[in-house]
């Protein structure tokens, strides 16, 4: 007999499993999508293996995850014919946490604990594993095959693990079988129809098929001997021996004869009821991106914008698309309804945001490059039939066809932003304008597209945001300049006396009081060949009258000479004659070229 190995579970495991099952007991039913999830996870990994060494999948061809319910004892089984585990894998994956999001999540479920609305969207963000199979199981029983060790049989009650080898040899050929003892309030799923209900309801986009061991009734027409014609009344009251029959892979029923028409042309026949097992198909594993979109519902691209992202409520918009040319690909991207609280904390950092596909073959979902940063918020997949399947990931990642991609992938969104109706894109601002902002720094190239997005408050109204578009159809037929004006609130700037004359004169000023706008504004040139204007720096001409302006200057020129070298000396920079005041008799004004107030109170608060 072989002989087991006990050990320990990582006491972060111990926490996590408290975790889940305190706070997930009302929602068990997750524990299907998360074994589900591993299993067509294992399955990636082969099946990108298998792209450069075609061998590793001699052990087994099919690649699957299949039910199975014993019914009698209650075990569950869960088998996939993915990548499998060696020994050590089995210790070190099912026995720590070595993933840094499970620690991540773990922190976040201790500090939010108390707000289950909250901790709903993070089980939802993260997923929370394997160790799920404890919600409704006693013992759980992992039996695997990696291509390189043998067969093992890893144990668990929840308290401690043990791995012994298999003494059957490799009965999975390859792959994992997971079997879950249920507990007795879990015996629900040991039932095939809340299987497949679950099925449907969370995995029905995995790639891989899934299929349940299930048991159908089938109609089938036999020749009939003529004794057995006379005998019919009483085999149909035979059911008990039908009953005690009923575990075995066939039964059959008689249930009707051949009618007397029928007796006559052919030979006898009857139709009977055979039980047949079989194993069902559950899903439909065509990828929803490479469907028409034409043929596809809001109802579907919502259910697969879950399945993929874990995120509950619903996509705030979605683009669908083919691209051609330099190179083809599929994509569908989401914009998600809100932006997880901490994205601009981990900004520029690598997301799984984007799963990146070569014919229909996941290959990553850990490019950092395939979206400019400030996209980052966007989800969903891309599917390219030009890549190369047979090179490793890194060498895919140099790819150059993958910067015409991301090129693309940009064009698209920014489209699909520029498209939303207005009361869509108001939700979309206010969730994402920092993004779009930041992204005027960042990708310059798309500097004037990005621009015709940009919304701001403006002196001509007060509630509504303007776009710089609106704004330059309101402008003033002599007016040249867009003004702005940037500070902390509106109420601020607009009592600022830079926007006293231009107040006066009747002309619009936008107000930047987000702490991004003054630089987004500032890496824009101009708009549709009108130049910006900061009210609060020099420069800011209004009259065309030059020489009663250079008059004035002399004629001050006594004042403004004690102001700059005696009474403000090491203060100021210089002392002018201004324009822009009406009642207020001077301000501060910034240089042409240094930092505005508004610039240097930002820059102080960032350096502190
Ligand atoms: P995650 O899937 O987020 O990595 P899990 O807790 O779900 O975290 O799984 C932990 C690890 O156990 C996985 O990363 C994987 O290495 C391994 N694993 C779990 N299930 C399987 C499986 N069916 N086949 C192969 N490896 C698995
Ligand atoms: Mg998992």
């Amino acid at each position: 007999r072989l002989k087991a190995e006990n050990f320990t579970f990582e006491a972060e495991v111990n926490r996590m499993m408290k975790l889940i099952i305190n706070s997930l007991y009302r929602n068990k039913d997750i524990f299907l999508r998360e074994l589900i999830s591993n299993a067509s996870d294992a399955l990636d990994k082969i099946r990108l293996l298998s792209l450069t060494e075609p061998s590793v999948l001699d052990t087994l061809g099919d690649l699957s995850i299949r039910l199975k319910v014993d019914k009698d004892s209650k075990i569950l089984h869960i088998i996939d014919s993915g990548i499998g585990m060696t020994k050590s894998d089995l210790v070190k994956n099912l026995g720590t946490i070595a993933k840094s999001g499970t620690a991540e999540f773990l922190s976040k479920m201790n500090e939010q604990s108390q707000h289950h609305k909250e901790m709903n969207d993070l089980i939802g963000q993260f997923g929370v594993g394997f160790y799920s199979a404890f919600l409704v199981a006693d013992k759980v029983i992992v039996t695997s095959k990696h291509n390189d060790d043998d067969q093992y049989i890893w144990e668990s009650d929840a308290s401690n693990f043990s791995i012994v080898p298999d003494p059957r040899g490799s009965t999975l050929q390859r792959g994992t079988q997971v079997s879950l003892q249920l507990k007795d309030e879990a015996h629900d799923y040991a039932d095939v129809t809340t299987l497949k209900n679950l099925v449907r309801k969370y995995s029905q986009f995995i790639n891989f098929p899934i299929y349940v061991w299930n048991s159908k009734i089938v109609k089938e027409e036999v020749p009939v001997e003529e004794e057995e014609v006379e005998q019919k009344p009483e085999e149909s009251k035979d059911d008990e021996a039908e009953k005690e029959e009923k575990d075995k892979s066939e039964d059959e029923e008689v249930v009707e004869e051949a009618t007397e028409d029928e007796k006559e042309k052919k030979p006898k026949t009857k139709t009977i009821e055979k039980t047949v097992w079989d194993w069902e198909l559950l899903n439909d594993n065509k990828p929803i991106w490479t469907r028409k979109p034409n043929e596809i519902t809001e109802e579907e691209y919502n259910k697969f914008y879950e399945a993929l992202t874990k995120d509950y409520q619903s996509p705030l918009t979605k683009t669908h698309f083919n691209a051609e040319g330099e190179v083809s690909f599929k994509s569908l991207l989401f914009v998600p309804e809100v932006q997880p609280s901490d994205s601009f904390n981990k900004y520029g950092t690598v997301t799984d945001n984007i799963k990146l596909y070569v014919r229909r073959v996941f290959i990553t979902d850990e490019f950092n490059d395939l979206l400019p940063k400030y996209l980052n918020f966007l989800r969903g997949v891309v599917d390219s039939d030009d890549l190369p399947l047979n090179v490793s990931r890194e060498t895919l990642q140099q790819h150059k066809l993958l910067k015409v991609i991301k090129k693309k992938l940009v064009r698209k969104a920014l489209d699909m932003f520029k498209k939303l109706d207005d009361e869509t894109f108001k939700k979309f601002w206010k969730e994402y304008s920092t993004n779009i902002k930041l992204g005027m720094f960042e990708d310059p190239s798309n500097r004037a597209r990005l621009a015709k997005l940009l919304r701001f408050q403006t002196s001509a109204f007060p509630e509504s945001l303007t776009s710089l578009n609106d704004y330059v159809s309101r402008m003033k037929p002599k007016q040249e300049h867009i003004y702005y004006i940037a500070g902390a609130t509106r109420a601020e700037v607009e009592r600022s006396p830079f926007v006293e004359r231009l107040h006066k004169k009747g002309y619009e000023v936008l107000y930047l009081i987000e702490a991004i706008d003054e630089y987004a504004i500032s890496s824009l040139p101009e708009f549709e060949g009108k130049k910006f204007q900061n009210a609060a720096k020099e420069g800011l001409t209004l009259s065309q009258n030059k020489e009663k302006l250079e008059k004035m200057n002399t004629e001050y020129e006594p004042l403004t000479k004690w102001l700059a070298e005696t009474a403000l000396k090491d203060k100021i920079m210089k002392a002018a004659i201004s324009e822009r005041l009406t009642d207020s008799p001077c301000a501060l004004v910034a240089g042409m070229f240094g930092w505005t107030g508004n610039m240097e109170r930002l820059a102080m608060a960032n350096a502190h």
